[in-house]
């Protein structure tokens, strides 16, 4: 008995996970009335923010169907639990506040998404296909085969074969080349990049839930692109790929000169490759590998030329308490540099000394 209420529980949940409120329904007819779609399915995906769905059209009368993907933004979706309220009686106010400010929110994301998920795509990078927006609504090209199943995320990719470990090395070099391009060319960081937004088929990368993207110049776009650089390289360390280090990659992808397309792309990183220090074993290199990244991830990265008003008197400003003065004493404090569960994880697999600064048998023979 308890278990079948708990299973109802469960269902409800995904029910009301996946119901569609009115307005939502009524920008779905729309789209429905205009051609752009003729049915939506299933979720793809359920996630916090938006929940995605598959959809079929027919772009030609005669034609055959063609798969497309809803993006639906939610908040949107939970407004019914503030109406619930409302009719309590409770925080009645407040609620109607919270709605319109989320569904103005929810909004600007869908907006952002569509913005910058159209430079992407016009710049040639793998990606869906804008198609049209309407509110928290965002309707793309469908990213999978023509059974209606959707790319694996990069996570989940299923990469088996003889020849594995020289996919992943492939993979690990065209992502760089993606992100230069889409810094140097869609002027973009993606700023939530890792292997759950990227979609793997055939080889090929797709780039995926672009809304929190941001321009070069937004105040903080550095260090997101740190991050991704970061997060991209742990997923692809796990895959044994020998990584490149974070600094290298920093700097390939945000230098204006060089090759912004292929075969000078990769050319360029086989370069970086070539030129990197000699090491007597891998073991030293992926030690010394780790100390540089770790020394990145904590250096400060001026945004831009003005921030670095006068290095000297900003240093003297620390060394006499001042430092919380400057203008970018936030950018490291809420950054999580090294947390127990790393350490957890290399006990395990027996790499927790890589760190030891008087360990000097990584530069031995
Ligand atoms: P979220 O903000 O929930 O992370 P995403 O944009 O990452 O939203 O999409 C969630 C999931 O939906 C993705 O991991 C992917 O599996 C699927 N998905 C999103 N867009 C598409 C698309 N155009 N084609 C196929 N699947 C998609
Ligand atoms: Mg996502």
């Amino acid at each position: 008995k308890e278990g079948q209420g708990r299973e109802k529980d469960k269902a409800d949940r995904a029910t009301s996970d996946q119901v569609l409120d009115k307005a939502t329904r009524m920008i779905l007819y729309q789209m429905i009335n205009r051609g752009l779609v003729s049915e939506i399915h299933g979720a793809i995906s359920t996630g916090k923010e938006a929940n995605v769905y598959g959809a079929v059209a027919y772009p030609d009368v005669d034609g055959p169907p063609v798969q497309r993907a809803v993006k639906v933004y939610k908040t949107a979706i939970l407004s019914f639990k503030d109406r619930e309220r409302y009719i309590a009686g409770e925080h009645r106010f407040k609620a109607g506040a919270e709605k319109s400010h989320g569904r103005k929110m929810v909004k600007l994301w869908a907006e952002k998404e569509h913005r910058n998920l159209r430079r992407i795509y016009s710049a040639g990078i793998p990606c869906p296909e804008p198609i049209e927006l309407k509110s928290h609504v965002l309707l793309m090209s469908f990213l999978g085969d023509k059974k209606g199943y959707a790319y694996p995320r990069l996570r989940d990719a299923n990469i088996s074969g003889d020849d594995t470990e020289q996919v992943w090395r492939t993979l690990y070099i065209q992502l760089l080349g993606l992100m230069r391009r889409m810094y140097q060319v869609t002027r973009l960081v993606h700023a939530d990049l890792s292997e759950y937004n990227i979609l793997y088929n055939d080889r090929k990368l797709y780039i995926i839930d672009v809304s929190q993207s941001v321009e070069p110049d937004h105040p903080r776009s550095l260090e997101f692109l740190r991050m991704d650089i970061k997060n991209t390289g742990d997923f692809f360390r796990r895959q044994e790929v020998d990584t490149l280090s974070d600094r290298t990659i920093f700097d390939f992808i945000t230098d204006p000169k060089g090759p912004v397309e292929e075969p000078g792309l990769s050319k360029t990183i086989e370069d970086l490759y070539a030129s990197r220090p000699a090491f007597a074993s891998d073991e030293a290199a992926a030690a010394e590998l780790e100390v540089d990244n770790e020394v990145f991830r904590n250096q400060y990265i001026p945004q831009t030329l003005e921030q670095v008003y006068d290095i000297e008197k900003d240093a003297q400003k620390i060394e006499e308490g001042e430092g919380d003065k400057l203008v970018y004493r936030n950018l490291l404090a809420d950054q999580v540099v090294l947390k127990k569960e790393d350490r957890d994880s290399e006990d395990e697999s027996g790499e927790g000394a890589a760190l030891d600064s008087d360990d000097e048998s990584r530069f031995e023979k």
